[in-house]
């Protein structure tokens, strides 16, 4: 008998006053009173899964059009007489649910089993990120906390029909609600621009899977205000006064780590490239090139020193050779 009813009649068949959550016998203004809350409630939940609420939505839309106009409710309250058994159908339903056998209930329990036999065969959806990292944390390796939010099935209306999940508290009627895990990731020592780092099963929880897709990280390296990077090798041009230069010095130089002594060698010319070895990135070096910095500003005395340096001078003319070639060309 009640299978009957269910067949003819089911519970899917759309009840506004349920939708909207008021009594058959309400007043008008508590059908807008109803329907200004759940605009309120679906307005200030935007991580409900967007479907989901679109669908719910156009039934809340439905219902409130209908029952708020006198002329519509009038005429779906002596069409729709059905649901003033309304409240039998959901106590119908609820024993349906609460273990009483039915057709109804077979056929879900059929989806519910071919939903697991594809389960088994779709792969879960792999969680894609972008991990930034710094030079230092590219060379020595980090650690990283991610944020996963898993779509977990609610279980307080997970055996309803999707029309009356939209009253289920947990949920708001998406039928899912998201739950937070933190991963701990270490990432390894030699990290690169484009890396993808892959940790299986440790992604978003897929629902039509079954299962935890992976989690793929794109390794990003930050730029660095000082260095650059090249494959393993990283570069940086540092300048030197002409007196260093000249002389030799021991300076102080940037590092992806910090910093680091470096000797200049006397009579250093610009554009000489230095190679720190081991300094770079899995095993690379640090590759420094020398920029010859030349005064700004002398006074009477230092100029008079320059003109005394360059009279007693050996150096050879730095462009005899571009002279001499330029002379061998007809
Ligand atoms: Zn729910």
């Amino acid at each position: 008998m009640e299978d009957d009813r269910l067949k003819t009649k089911s519970p899917v068949t759309k009840d506004y006053y349920y939708i909207l959550g008021v009594a058959p016998n309400c007043s008008q203004a508590d059908i807008q009173e109803a329907y200004g809350s759940l605009q309120d409630r679906f307005g200030s939940s935007n991580d409900l899964d967007p479907e989901a609420q679109a669908r719910a939505w156009k039934d809340i839309q439905a219902a409130y059009e209908t029952l708020n106009d006198p002329a519509k409710r009038k005429d779906y309250d002596k069409n729709g007489s059905v649901f003033r058994q309304a409240n039998d159908v959901r106590a119908l339903w609820t024993k349906v649910t609460s273990g009483v056998q039915s057709v109804v209930q077979k056929q879900e329990q059929t989806q519910t089993q071919e939903l697991k036999a594809v389960a088994g065969k779709i792969q879960a959806q792999a969680l894609e990120m972008t991990i930034e990292v710094s030079l230092k944390e590219a060379l020595k390796g980090c650690h990283r906390q991610i944020v996963i939010n898993d779509p977990k099935a609610c279980e307080e209306c997970i055996n309803l029909k999707p029309v009356n999940r939209m009253q289920c508290q947990t949920c708001r009627g998406v039928g899912y609600f998201t739950v937070e895990r933190r991963v701990e990731i270490e990432l390894p020592r030699g990290l690169y621009d484009d890396q993808e780092i892959r940790r299986t099963g440790q992604g978003k929880w897929d629902m039509r899977a079954g299962m935890h897709g992976d989690l793929v990280l794109t390794i990003k390296l930050r730029e660095h205000p000082i260095l650059g990077v090249d494959g393993k090798d990283i570069t940086v041009t540092l300048p030197i006064s002409i007196y260093e230069a000249v002389l030799g010095a021991e300076i102080e130089v940037p590092t992806a780590t910090g910093k680091g002594m470096m000797k200049i060698q006397p009579l250093t010319q610009t554009g000489r490239v230095y190679r720190l070895k081991g300094l770079g990135i899995n095993g690379g070096d640090q590759l420094v090139t020398i920029e010859v910095v030349v005064p700004q500003q002398l006074s009477a005395e230092e100029i008079k020193m320059f003109q005394k340096l360059k009279e007693m001078s050996r150096m050879p003319n730095p462009r005899a050779e571009i002279y001499a070639t330029m002379q061998t060309l007809s």
